[in-house]
């Protein structure tokens, strides 16, 4: 008797942001979809990632906001934390959402498969994949297999017990005291969490300032607000060995060993597609992930790369971005992705959202621009909703009145970065921007107030 081979449109490799937008996009467009997730859906995202730290961050920032009630009229005594019930709450948070994105895959009809996706062989009218026990056929394929974390190879890290942001997460305790090797978004995330529950933080980085391609001066500003709250930092310092005393770092004052209960490496993440038969591809890669055109399609005919795996972005937003350009694509609407406007957030206390070009980047490429620069504290609400706080909002303005990149770091800017996107991205003149009505009050108002500047 022969094996039934299942024969899709698309078969779709993982099931993180892009995977699941992929998936649901194509089906909704009349495909017929397998989706292969050998672990979890919602991938790094909703598991290990984007919700479980901003449900822990949430945690976090109420705490402080209890603890600083008084600065609002507000008293309480024996103000708390249980960091067990702060892990169970996330985990309740992660599931929830993990069912919702697995009853949106069955209401779109398409076929979960729940193990590890292996491309068996290719000809010219279809991919053969199989999960070691079934069969599957489709003329398309689109790899979202994501990214996994780097560990550098420093000298005696095999013999060293260290976490990863999985094992971080994992935990149900808060440690006394934490060493977080790299300084980029997810080590300042975890930073302010573990800042914000009373674990003695040092954040140890290579490079001259924290936060890496981001705006120096919010950057810089966010570095000195948790230096305030006691976070030690250790900027231009490189990690040369893990020793039986604790982890060795060399900068200009010299070599130092470093002691702390735990470590927590985070130096950064990388594209990951090997051992599952995607070799046969000879897929182009460009140096970070798998090389993608401006419909995402990869060197492969019929093969699509979207999220992590092209190394582009490593943004949940992003990769969902790039499902939909892939599908559309397929359905040969027209669409092409553009990184022109890609918001990144760092959900510290206060945030830290930015959009388009630093002004790095404009100097290094001889663009003129102007900033509107101002003050957080123009914003009404900003000021009745942050007793005492400060940030500020920075507009790049070219000669033309086209807005090129803001930077801002004050909280909600994670909730309204979006309204300078558009501006980006559709080419809104500042002259025609400024027309719009903001909602009064709202911190939201800093773009206007600042348009105005
Ligand atoms: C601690 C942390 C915090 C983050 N916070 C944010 C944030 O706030 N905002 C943000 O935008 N981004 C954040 N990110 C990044 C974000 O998680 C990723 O950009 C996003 O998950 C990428 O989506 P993806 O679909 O490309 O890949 P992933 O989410 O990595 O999903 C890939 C999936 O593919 C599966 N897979 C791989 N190979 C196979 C195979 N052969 N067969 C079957 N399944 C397979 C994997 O199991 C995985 O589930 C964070 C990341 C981390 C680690």
């Amino acid at each position: 008797m022969h094996e039934e081979i299942k024969n899709f449109d698309i078969a779709v490799l993982g099931g993180g942001p892009a995977g699941y937008t992929a998936a649901e996009r194509a089906a909704s467009g009349g495909m017929s979809v397998v989706l292969f997730e050998k672990n979890a859906l919602g991938g790094v995202c909703l598991n290990e990632g984007c919700i479980p730290t901003k449900t822990l961050l949430y945690s976090a920032k109420l705490y402080k906001q209890f603890q600083n009630g008084a600065k609002y009229g507000i008293s309480g005594e024996n103000i708390a934390f249980d960091y067990s019930k702060i892990a169970a709450r996330k985990t309740k948070i992660v599931r929830k959402l993990v069912a919702g994105i697995k009853s949106r895959m069955n209401e779109h009809d398409v076929t979960v498969i729940n193990k590890e996706a292996k491309l068996e062989n290719v000809n010219a009218s279809f991919f053969t994949l199989s999960d070691e026990t079934e069969t599957y056929r489709a003329r398309n394929m689109i790899i979202c297999t994501g990214s996994e974390t780097v560990v550098p190879p420093i000298p005696g890290i095999e013999n060293h017990e260290y976490w990863t942001s999985r094992e971080a997460l994992a935990s149900k305790e808060i440690p006394s005291s934490i060493l977080i090797i790299g300084g980029g978004v997810i080590g300042m995330e975890f930073a302010a969490l573990y800042n914000s529950f009373g674990c003695d933080v040092t954040v140890i980085e290579a490079l001259p300032e924290i936060l890496g391609n981001a705006d120096a001066e919010t950057a810089a500003f966010l570095r000195e607000e948790y230096a305030k709250r006691g976070v030690k930092f250790y900027l231009n310092s490189f990690v040369t060995a893990f020793t039986e005393q604790g982890v060795e770092i060399k900068n200009n004052d010299g070599i130092q060993t470093l002691t702390s209960e735990k470590i927590l490496l985070s130096v950064g993440r990388r594209p990951r597609w090997n051992g599952i038969g995607l070799e046969q591809l000879h897929l182009e890669t460009s140096g970070k992930g798998i090389r993608v055109n401006e419909n995402m399609q990869t060197s492969y005919p019929h093969v699509y790369a979207c999220g992590d795996v092209t190394g582009f972005s490593l943004l949940a937003h992003t990769a969902a971005r790039e499902a939909e350009v892939a599908v559309n694509h397929l359905l040969g609407k027209n669409d092409t992705m553009s990184y022109n406007a890609i918001p990144s957030v760092v959900y510290t206390q206060p945030e830290i959202a930015s959009i388009g070009r630093t002004e790095k980047e404009l100097s290094e490429k001889g663009i003129e621009y102007k900033t509107l620069k101002l003050s957080m504290n123009y914003s009404g609400r900003f000021v009745a909703e942050n007793e005492g706080g400060n940030g500020f909002c920075k507009l790049l303005v070219d000669a033309d009145g086209l807005l090129l990149g803001v930077h801002i770091i004050g909280t909600p800017a994670s909730e309204f970065i979006v309204a300078a996107g558009m501006a980006i991205d559709r080419k809104i003149p500042i002259n025609e921007w400024k027309k719009t009505i903001f909602p009064h009050p709202t911190v939201a108002e800093i773009l206007k107030e600042c348009m105005f500047a």
